[in-house]
């Protein structure tokens, strides 16, 4: 045995302090020590408990995890004290400049990290820009963690190169995002105010981008065979150095990990798990938006009364905004009506140990693409409603490119649901209504999802791209000479 091959590769990963990104991190630290690397996740106190328990799990299971703490700066910030992650703010859009200002405060205790532990790479989020430039000074690799499709990544290229939006006569023209392997058609509506001028948001996605380019590469929690054309439009034309490692989602096998995943769950997953075994299989509906999602008044009326029109039993997760009081009233009223034909469960629910279950046919999702991948993984077709991000990118993945979902018609981009926008009820109980039925679209979409997931859980198996990727990236790494702080 060579020097090299007798040192454990030691890696910090550095996720964004949201649900988003902080969940794809802990299963990706569990996918690289389950290939024998030593992770260490650098994250905040109030982060920390949200993801310690699974991390100890794996721990007893052998996996070579821990978590290293870094404060909160969140009086330098001018943010509250107690709040250390974006989806823990009853109203996100008001405080997000403030929050992403506050990521370029970790800087020098992450570089007091790095120089006391030296480990031989980092995979950063691509909110922190600033590590490319750390990492280069320290000599130490780092990746970016994009959280996104190569779909969505080759769109917002094509955006960059070619400008297709411009000169588009109004908001809800539609344009082809010009470059694609196949024709793509999107509005302004479905993008924010970045797209037409420089905000706060532009500058900082152009500093990720740049430092994008001058990185080790790009980490991409997809699979080869979900997107072949985009991952390779990525690499040739885009000409980005990356690995596709996912769906990250699938490296949770026990019950324990799935029910606490990212957070703990805010119900007894074993009643709702008893109550889905009573159901039939492919006959519930599931409707949880991602962990950011909130939405007026009006717009939740719609979606109970969509629900109700649609007549099938269902799961509806949902976290109300901090006009509370009418928001509870409404929920409280639907609750009772529908006693028997759905559960309603408030703030945080085990997405995954419900998804795979046999009697959910069909999800309701804001197309976040931890969310779309782990209904792919799942097998399991959607029902797409975006609202921000990229989120309108990756619906037209879903329902044109990979035809395993169906719009519900939303076109408008928007922090807080409903509040340009609302999606009538008739729409949603169509939708539904398609989605979970017998016809012969809806019987297709459900084949070749459940093609998909089998296709996922193969690139996660030895022999698989995910898995070669993995493997082929841990190779490259230990074939470097070791940083010398
Ligand atoms: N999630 C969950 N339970 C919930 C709500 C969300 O486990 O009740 C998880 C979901 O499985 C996903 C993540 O939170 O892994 C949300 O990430 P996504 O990229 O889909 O959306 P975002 O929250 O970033 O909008």
């Amino acid at each position: 045995m060579d020097l090299a091959e007798a040192h454990q590769l030691h890696a910090f990963f550095f996720p964004f302090m949201a649900q988003g990104h902080l969940i794809p991190f802990v299963d990706m630290a569990r996918l690289f020590s389950s290939h024998g690397v030593k992770v260490t996740i650098i994250t905040t106190p109030l982060n920390a408990r949200l993801i310690s328990n699974t991390i100890d799990r794996g721990k007893q299971l052998g996996l070579d995890i821990s978590i290293l703490l870094i404060p909160f700066p969140s009086e330098e910030a001018g943010l509250p004290q107690g709040y250390e992650n974006a989806g823990s703010f009853p109203n996100f859009p008001a405080v997000a400049s403030k929050f992403f200002d506050a990521l370029s405060l970790f800087q020098q205790p992450f570089e007091d990290l790095l120089k006391e532990y030296c480990p031989d790479c980092i995979v950063a989020d691509m909110f922190f820009p600033w590590v490319t430039d750390v990492s280069a000074k320290l000599g130490i690799p780092s990746f970016i963690f994009r959280g996104t499709s190569f779909f969505s990544l080759c769109v917002s290229d094509s955006f960059r190169r070619y400008t297709p939006h411009e000169n588009i006569k109004s908001e809800t023209d539609t344009f082809v995002v010009s470059g694609l392997p196949d024709q793509i058609e999107l509005t302004r509506s479905q993008h924010s105010e970045s797209l037409k001028k420089p905000t706060h948001f532009s500058k900082m996605m152009e500093r990720i981008r740049e430092s994008e380019g001058r990185s080790f590469g790009i980490l991409v929690n997809s699979f080869y065979e979900l997107e072949p054309t985009y991952a390779d439009h990525y690499r040739k034309v885009v000409a980005r150095k990356a690995w596709h490692i996912g769906p990250v989602s699938l490296n949770n096998m026990d019950i324990a990990d799935k029910a606490e995943r990212g957070n703990k769950a805010s119900i007894d997953e074993h009643v709702c798990l008893s109550w889905l075994d009573s159901k039939k299989p492919n006959s519930v509906l599931y409707v949880s938006f991602g962990s950011m999602a909130r939405f007026t008044d009006t717009q939740l009326l719609e979606i109970a009364m969509g629900i109700e029109a649609s007549r099938q039993p269902f799961i509806w997760v949902l976290r109300l905004n901090d006009e509370e009081a009418e928001q509870r009233r409404i929920i409280e009223e639907f609750e009772k009506k529908m006693e028997g034909r759905g559960l309603i469960i408030r703030d945080w629910a085990p997405r995954i140990l419900f998804l795979d279950h046999p009697a959910v046919g069909g999800f309701v999702t804001d197309c976040g693409w931890n969310s779309t991948l782990e209904s792919i993984g799942a097998g399991v077709p959607m029902i797409t409603w975006p609202l921000f991000a990229e989120q309108f990118h990756n619906e037209k993945l879903v329902t044109q490119v990979l035809k395993v979902g169906l719009s519900v018609g939303a076109m408008e981009f928007q922090r807080v649901r409903g509040e340009k926008e609302v999606v009538k009820r008739d729409n949603i109980k169509k939708t539904m209504e398609q989605l979970m039925g017998s016809g012969e679209e809806a019987e297709l979409m459900r084949s070749r999802v459940r093609e998909l997931k089998k296709m996922a859980e193969r690139a996660l198996e030895e022999g698989g791209s995910s898995f070669a990727d993995v493997t082929a990236l841990i190779e490259e790494l230990r074939q470097l000479p070791r940083p010398a702080i």
